[in-house]
């Protein structure tokens, strides 16, 4: 049955007349589903029941809760959800039935962010990321998309823990790769007839793909895009992704939009001994990224379990720059006026650290 959750008003306005409801229940539909977040007909109290028998018999809610939480000594918590292939019909590609995704809630002092995937596995093929090791299973649909926000978001309040403040679209997958149900999961989280979260909470990530032109365009959401090398070439030998759309054109299409007010464009930027963190690496970066309003953010490279898993599957080996380098980079950086940080690291014993996420069950 063809879910709710992922519905626009005006969808909702014109499931509303197909099963003789007024025009205004649309606004009543979305009211129950991202205000109130119900997770069953009945609770929609304010239609009739009548209407409410008319939508069970072609409509679900959307909503499935995750089917295994870990918890990190940090505090950070790892979901997997299973996704559904309900969407048949439905452009883009649905994802295949029988997976899962994961989704991550990382608590802060004042804040509690979720990363949230939007695809199965990852096309993208990045060499240092275990996601991009596990093939490409199909889209997310915004269905998928929300429930993860959702379901999370519901917990924490259950549980006495920070309310979301931030979400960033981090997890499995390239956004840009599957832009039709990341907008309609972005416009219904931040539209007033939605959720009402301002753009600025929400951060979108990218390899850096032609698609994000489009983004940029449609929506107001922060932009966080994955540079890890300066140099073409270079970047190339671990981001396949660069042989399509290079940094260097990356760069010069953000260079042609206003990114000094609200906005924000930031680099994610994994720390690779030898590879991409000396003095000339440096240089390149203050050199592509001049006259960019922006930030960089450092990160280490997670090794632990990942080395084994990379022996035994004979994928290349990485390992992760000293924290005396980064510090060294960040301040040489920021010395010459680029804002760089170091992300600290979350949920490494979960595997539910950046670049880790391989939803299994
Ligand atoms: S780093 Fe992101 S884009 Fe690259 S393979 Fe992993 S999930 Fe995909």
């Amino acid at each position: 049955m063809e879910p709710l959750l992922g519905k626009t008003l005006s969808e909702l306005q014109d499931i509303a007349l197909s099963v003789g409801l007024p025009k205004f229940a649309g606004k009543q539909l979305a009211q129950w589903l991202y205000v109130q977040r119900v997770t069953s007909f009945d609770q929609m109290t304010n239609i009739s029941l009548k209407g409410r028998q008319a939508l069970q018999a072609s409509y679900s809610i959307g909503r499935s809760t995750p089917v295994r939480e870990a918890i990190s000594i940090d505090g950070t918590r790892k979901y997997l959800f299973p996704v559904f292939s309900s969407l048949e019909g439905r452009s883009g590609g649905v994802s295949e039935a029988g997976r899962f995704v994961e989704s991550v809630y990382i608590p802060e002092d004042d804040r509690a962010t979720l990363c949230i995937s939007t695809q199965v596995g990852c096309q993208m093929g990045c060499k240092f990321c275990m996601t991009g090791t596990l093939g490409f299973h199909g889209n997310l649909t915004a269905t998928d998309i929300l429930n993860q926000v959702f379901e999370i978001s519901q917990k924490s309040m259950a549980n006495n823990q920070q309310p979301l403040t931030n979400l960033v679209l981090m997890g499995e997958g390239e956004p840009m790769n599957n832009l039709d149900e990341v907008l309609r999961a972005l416009e219904i989280l931040t539209a007033d007839y939605g959720c009402g979260w301002s753009p600025k909470r929400i951060t979108v990530s990218t390899v850096g793909i032609s698609a994000m032109k489009r983004f940029i365009e449609e929506s107001d959401c922060h932009l966080a895009v994955s540079l890890h090398n300066p140099f073409p070439a270079e970047r190339a030998a671990i981001m396949p992704a660069e042989r399509m759309f290079s940094i260097t054109d990356v760069v010069a299409l953000l260079k042609q939009y206003d990114w000094t007010h609200q906005r924000r464009i930031s680099f994610e930027y994994i720390c690779f001994s030898g590879q991409n963190d000396t003095p000339r690496h440096a240089k390149e970066l203050l050199r592509l990224l001049k006259g960019l309003p922006c930030r960089i953010n450092l990160i280490r490279f997670h090794e632990g379990e990942q080395s084994s898993k990379r022996e035994t599957s004979n994928l290349q080996i990485f390992k992760s720059s000293n924290i005396i380098t980064m510090e060294w980079l960040r301040d040489y950086l920021t010395a010459h006026g680029l804002t760089t940080t170091i992300r600290k690291s979350r949920g490494e014993d979960i595997l539910a650290a950046c670049g880790m996420l391989v939803a299994q069950q």
